[in-house]
């Protein structure tokens, strides 16, 4: 490799004190946006910086200190090149090759679209240049995020090349940039690196579906059991209510089989090790994607649980409230009646919004432990104790606050318009079998067999072992 390390050449100064050696000197290809940032930070972490530009003489201010110059004699000097250039241009550099030959030459290039070329910008580069050293890094930070230096928040560098020498001269300089260096291997897994910028939000694509799909459905089932049916059967406009009664209504019910849906796949995985008797068959792919995606759900009910609080608070300023309040008021002293405290509907009101609000309580706590600043400061026993013990604590708190909601409206045939339930009764069915078989899988001769299993324990297969006596 080319990349000379120089005898560091150590001076003298008429003191007596040895001089400073010289800065590395590194290249940079292209003054645009990523160069000039790029080369910026260079210079402030301390190295000497050589542009290599089409138009060494007009490209325009840059980073004080920076040299400009051709593309060969920017090659000629520096045994590192960051190509900041697009990869539509790269054409020119295969004229290059015999200044480039056993340099490091470092890709951050990106693309507009994923599988926008056969194959990867940095495989490509290579194939230009087979005897460079070709490294794909640093396309995963904006020009925005290099200018804003370490105090961005974005400190990863992903890395990848087949020369590990390159790649530690490339981590080197990462490193004293100020950013965390994350070594995904070799060259092949450039095109996965070309594609991180390019994702957007991977892994709430399914969450975000099922919220969207949850609250159309809860949405117009609520619509007609509500405002629909006044309409149609009692000849009221109630439409008004769909802003604010609908949306608390709606928000909950989602909010609630979203958190639900976080602990079933835990049950289900149960269930099929329980059935199976062991732990290492593979379970079906949708329950593996569903197990992936539960900290999204779980936040994502969070969120919605946090906008029914909301809802809820608002209640007491509502015009329509103030009206019905005033109404009654101005009837019960037209009337001159009074009414006598109902203590089973003060115990009922007051344990409902007491299981509300704490398991929105313990449901804060379960979201803030999932950010990775938090879970990273505990233990796996403590992060499970949170996730798991809290998180069915939060499950069964906000069923308890639903079925304190419902409390006699279950039996009155009332509440069932057009022969359906309402939406928050159609909301608890799937809390109640978990927290059903969370209890069936608590019991100790269940829970026992469980743990076994999960410590590698194999139920036996009885047609294996009649062969193996037979054998024997
Ligand atoms: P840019 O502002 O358009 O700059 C590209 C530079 O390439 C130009 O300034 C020019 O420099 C050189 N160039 C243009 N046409 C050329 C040609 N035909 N032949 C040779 N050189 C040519 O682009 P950029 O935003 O800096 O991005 C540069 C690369 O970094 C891209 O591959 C991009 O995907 C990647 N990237 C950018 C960012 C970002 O935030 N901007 C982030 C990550 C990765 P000279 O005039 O000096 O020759």
């Amino acid at each position: 490799m080319s990349r000379e390390v120089k005898p560091e050449i150590v001076s003298l100064c008429p003191l007596g004190i040895p001089a400073a050696p010289e800065p590395e000197l590194l290249c940079i290809y292209g003054t645009g946006d990523l160069g000039r940032s790029l080369g910026l930070r260079l210079l402030q972490s301390g190295y000497r910086v050589a542009y290599g530009s089409r138009r060494p003489h007009s490209c325009g201010p840059l980073p004080q200190g920076a040299q400009v110059m051709s593309h060969e004699a920017a090659a000629q000097s520096a045994g590192l090149v960051f190509l900041c250039i697009h990869r539509e241009h790269y054409g020119f550099l295969e004229s290059l090759a015999p200044q480039l030959n056993g340099k490091v030459l470092v890709d951050v290039s990106n693309n507009l679209k994923k599988n926008l070329y056969p194959e990867a910008n940095a495989e490509y580069l290579q194939r230009l240049i087979p005897g460079a050293h070709v490294v794909k890094g640093f396309n995963t930070l904006s020009a925005w995020a290099l200018q804003n230096g370490p105090s961005d928040a974005n400190r990863q560098v992903y890395l990848c090349g087949n020369s590990a020498e390159a790649k530690q001269a490339v981590e080197e300089i990462a490193t004293k940039l100020g950013f965390t260096v994350l070594d995904r291997g070799s060259l092949s897994t450039a095109r996965e690196l070309e594609d991180f910028p390019l994702q957007l939000f991977p892994e709430w694509r399914l969450p975000l579906r099922v919220t969207v799909g949850l609250s159309a459905f809860f949405f117009f089932y609520v619509l007609t059991g509500d405002v629909i049916y006044a309409k149609v059967v009692n000849g009221k406009d109630i439409s008004f209510r769909i802003m604010v009664s609908l949306a608390n209504k709606v928000f909950p019910i989602v909010s609630l089989i979203m958190l639900t849906l976080c602990y079933l796949p835990g049950i289900i995985a149960a269930i099929l090790q329980l059935y199976r008797g062991t732990k290492y068959k593979r379970f079906p792919d949708w329950l593996d994607r569903w197990m992936l995606c539960r900290k999204q759900l779980g936040l994502i009910a969070l969120g919605l649980a946090f906008l029914h609080v909301l809802y809820t608070l608002i209640i007491p300023i509502r015009y329509y409230v103030r009206f019905k309040i005033g109404e009654a008021i101005i009837s019960r002293s037209k009337e001159n009646t009074t009414r006598e405290l109902d203590t089973t509907t003060a115990w009922r009101t007051d344990s409902y919004y007491s299981m509300g609000i704490l398991g929105f309580a313990v449901y804060l706590l379960l979201g803030i432990t999932s950010l990775p600043s938090v879970s990273n400061a505990l233990s796996w026993r403590e992060f499970s104790f949170v996730q798991s013990k809290l998180g069915y604590l939060t499950l069964f708190f906000c069923t308890l606050h639903t079925y304190l909601y419902g409390w006699s409206r279950f039996l009155q045939p009332s509440s069932y318009k057009w022969f359906t339930p309402p939406g928050y009764m159609l909301s608890l069915v799937l809390p109640s079998v978990v927290l059903v078989l969370k209890l069936l899988l608590l019991l100790p001769c269940v829970d026992r067999s469980l743990t076994r299993i999960r410590q590698g324990w194999e139920r036996s297969d009885p047609e294996n072992d009649s062969k193996k006596s037979l054998l024997t």
